[in-house]
């Protein structure tokens, strides 16, 4: 038997917390440690109670730091990685100014396998062990990514985008091709290892109605597989689509009109919803996720988490690399919370941190797996130093308990703060030395 024990701090959530005193929504173990065998977690408890369960265990002494589940990032493009950053007054001319023009490049595999090593290396850094991500209509760019996903033996959602109209001709598929490609991909690597497959049309725009049957039949085929897509963004977009779609009600009712709605359907964005939308997705228990950083980035609004919650929607909060500026989650959070402050809605961050790991977990319906470091979960584990920077440092020395550590985490952190992620159990940022 080979245990491998982390000792540190421990933060891990048990359900959502109802306010900043919920001290029952979460276990905090001041000396803690998490002993790990193999890919999983075998025991989690206080250090000497851990240790006493072994005869021989590796130790790796993380205190005084913070020990978590690895963040969760369920709306990313890694096909955009060379995006980020990209000036433009709103979605649809970044959209076609750059994003197209760059996906191209996808067309090369080699260029495919050399962005997928990267983006990885980003998640890694930035203490990501978990996303779902959006590759390019090119299959091979899929191969790329998983290829990549499998090699670090991480829990990976992907899948080939989707469209045949409104983008360069490069970047068209047509819907059979469309169909047939993404079959295959499923076939290939859906429950491979830790990989799952998305069904991954852009958003209406881009698809013809016969594409988005296609995208509803091989969800029929495939229930067990995700649906991602893009849904009420800007108001630009909304105005095309409905131009696009005039049979339909609304932008939702096209996407449930093709089958495409369910509890493994996750809409990115969902930001100007109608409160038909809004019934119409509760009822679905489809996902709304957020992308905070990319809608101040691009301007398109603000997502109302209150008005959504209240609503009886599913919420997941994510970077979308590259209409948004970080991969890091923390950062993502620390954009969030702002965007809550505007609609005056103030997000205590132990919400904030139930999000990014346990709830972004059950949005993706992976909360047996990932999320927790509950025994028999993935040892998914990430690392985080609270005094990372010389700002942290300082501002550190006021701090009196874990709720206000968390906020100078999401305010001030970045992959600066993940001082180790532990993927499946093994050291990914940085060397295992001990
Ligand atoms: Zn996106």
């Amino acid at each position: 038997m080979n245990i491998k024990i982390l000792r540190g701090r421990i933060l891990s959530f048990k359900t959502e917390p109802q306010g900043i005193d919920d001290k029952d929504s979460y276990l905090y173990i001041e000396d803690g440690a998490i002993a790990i065998e193999g890919e999983k977690i075998v025991a989690l408890g206080s250090f000497n109670k851990v240790r006493s369960k072994y005869k021989q265990y590796k130790l790796i002494d993380h205190r005084p730091h913070l020990l978590m589940a690895g963040f969760i990032d369920p709306h990313i493009h890694y096909v955009q990685t060379q995006v980020v950053a990209s000036y433009a007054p709103n979605l649809l001319k970044w959209l076609y100014n750059y994003t197209f023009v760059e996906e191209q490049k996808f067309i090369n595999f080699t260029h495919a396998e050399q962005i997928a090593a990267k983006f990885f290396t980003e998640l890694i850094n930035n203490g990501t062990t978990t996303a779902c991500t959006f590759c390019s209509v090119h299959p091979h760019s899929v191969e790329a990514f998983f290829k990549e996903s499998e090699k670090h033996n991480m829990a990976m959602i992907g899948g080939k985008v989707l469209m045949n109209r409104n983008c360069p001709d490069k970047l068209r598929d047509n819907p059979q091709l469309s169909y047939d490609e993404s079959k295959r991909l499923i076939k290939k690597w859906h429950n491979r290892g830790r990989q799952k497959y998305a069904i991954t049309p852009r958003f209406a725009i881009t698809s013809t109605p016969e594409q988005l049957e296609a995208a509803g039949a091989l969800l029929a085929e495939n229930p067990d597989c995700y649906l991602q897509t893009h849904l009420s963004e800007n108001k630009d977009e909304i105005a095309l689509t409905k131009q696009l779609y005039p049979v339909h009600k609304d932008y939702l009712s096209i996407y449930e009109f093709y089958g495409l709605l369910g509890e493994k359907s996750l809409f990115a964005h969902s930001i100007h919803l109608s409160e038909s939308e809004k019934d119409l997705m509760a009822q679905s228990n489809s996902v709304a996720i957020s992308c905070p950083t990319s809608n101040l980035f691009l301007g398109s609004g603000l997502f109302n988490m209150q008005q959504m919650k209240k609503a009886g929607i599913r919420i997941g909060v994510a970077t979308d690399i590259g209409g948004g500026t970080s991969y890091s989650m923390l950062q993502t959070m620390g954009d969030f919370y702002k965007v809550q402050q505007m609609n005056n809605y103030h997000l205590n961050p132990l919400s904030s941190f139930y999000m990014m790991t346990l709830g972004n977990a059950l949005i993706l319906s992976m909360e047996e797996e990932i999320g927790t470091l509950e025994v028999g979960s993935y040892a998914d584990i990430i690392v985080l130093n609270s005094r990372a920077t010389s700002a942290m440092e300082l501002r550190a020395k006021t701090i009196n308990n874990l709720s206000e550590e968390l906020f100078l985490l999401q305010t001030l952190g970045d992959d600066r703060s993940i001082v180790q992620t532990y993927i499946a159990g093994k050291a990914a940022k940085y060397a295992d030395k001990s």
